[in-house]
């Protein structure tokens, strides 16, 4: 496999009872870019996503991470080698802090040895790094919030740090502009783009043009298999896509 090349499917295909959701998908991800996975509603993303985070199992096909494959693997494995999913709403505890929820998953990400929490040089350094972190999503300001107060839009900016703080090297967001208002989507679509510096990002997103700016490549699913791959100019005009698209 080439060396630019971190996520890998060969064949991947699930079925449920018999309904082909994923059909034989060969997919690859370049290192370093942001890949949008889109498709028409029931196009099979999301289950392509879960079989990728691991959350579901193939009923055939193999999945590659950094030239290994994967295929067997837990999604715990898979996130400790640096593939983190974000935007799971639940993964943010809504009675804490905004800091306090950086913090945990910061902790996560060191292990939670006794001497660890007895040491009160590391436990000052994590506040600080939370606060890092949280200035880099644009959230300062909003340490001493009450999570659950937050507005959408930056509650989903609290995600981001979250996954952040696990030190990913490939970021899985699964549609980041759902529920979105209109004016956040844009800050979002700046903060994947800052994010995604320095790693590789693969989004699933219904909206074609969500994506336009901000991927490098984009890989159009319908019926669980893949229709059309490439920049938005070549997707967009496509006369398969545009007929996928229409009445959607
Ligand atoms: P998308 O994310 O593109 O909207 P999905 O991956 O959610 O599409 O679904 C693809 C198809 O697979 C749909 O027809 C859906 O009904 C079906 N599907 C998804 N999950 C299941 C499941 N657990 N059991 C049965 N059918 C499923």
């Amino acid at each position: 496999m080439a060396q630019d090349i971190i996520i890998e499917t060969k064949g991947l295909t699930k079925e449920f009872k018999g309904f082909t959701a994923v059909s034989n998908v060969d997919l690859q991800v370049r290192r370093g870019t942001i890949h949008a996975l889109i498709g028409p509603n029931g196009a099979g993303k999301t289950t392509c996503f879960n079989l990728i985070t691991k959350f579901l199992i193939p009923t055939s096909g193999q999945i590659l991470y950094d030239g290994q494959d994967i295929t067997s693997e837990q999604p715990a494995a898979i996130a400790r080698r640096g593939m983190v999913r974000s935007f799971q709403i639940s993964a943010v505890f809504p009675h804490l802090t905004v800091r306090e929820n950086v913090r945990i998953a910061l902790q996560h990400k060191l292990g939670n040895s006794f001497h660890f929490w007895r040491s009160d040089r590391v436990l000052n350094g994590l506040h600080d790094r939370a606060d890092e972190l949280l200035s880099d999503v644009g959230l300062e300001g909003y340490g001493e919030a009450i999570t659950a107060e937050l507005p959408y839009g930056r509650k989903r900016a609290l995600e981001i740090a979250t996954t952040l703080a696990l030190e990913p090297k490939v970021l899985l967001l699964d549609e980041p502009m759902a529920g979105m208002a209109h004016e956040d989507v844009g800050r979002i679509a700046e903060l994947i783009k800052r994010v995604a510096k320095g790693r590789t990002v693969l989004m699933v997103e219904h909206n074609l043009k969500v994506v336009a700016n901000l991927s490098d490549k984009i890989t159009v699913l319908q019926r669980g298999a893949i229709l059309a791959q490439g920049t938005y100019a070549e997707v967009s005009e496509n006369p398969e896509v545009v007929q996928a698209y229409m009445g959607t």
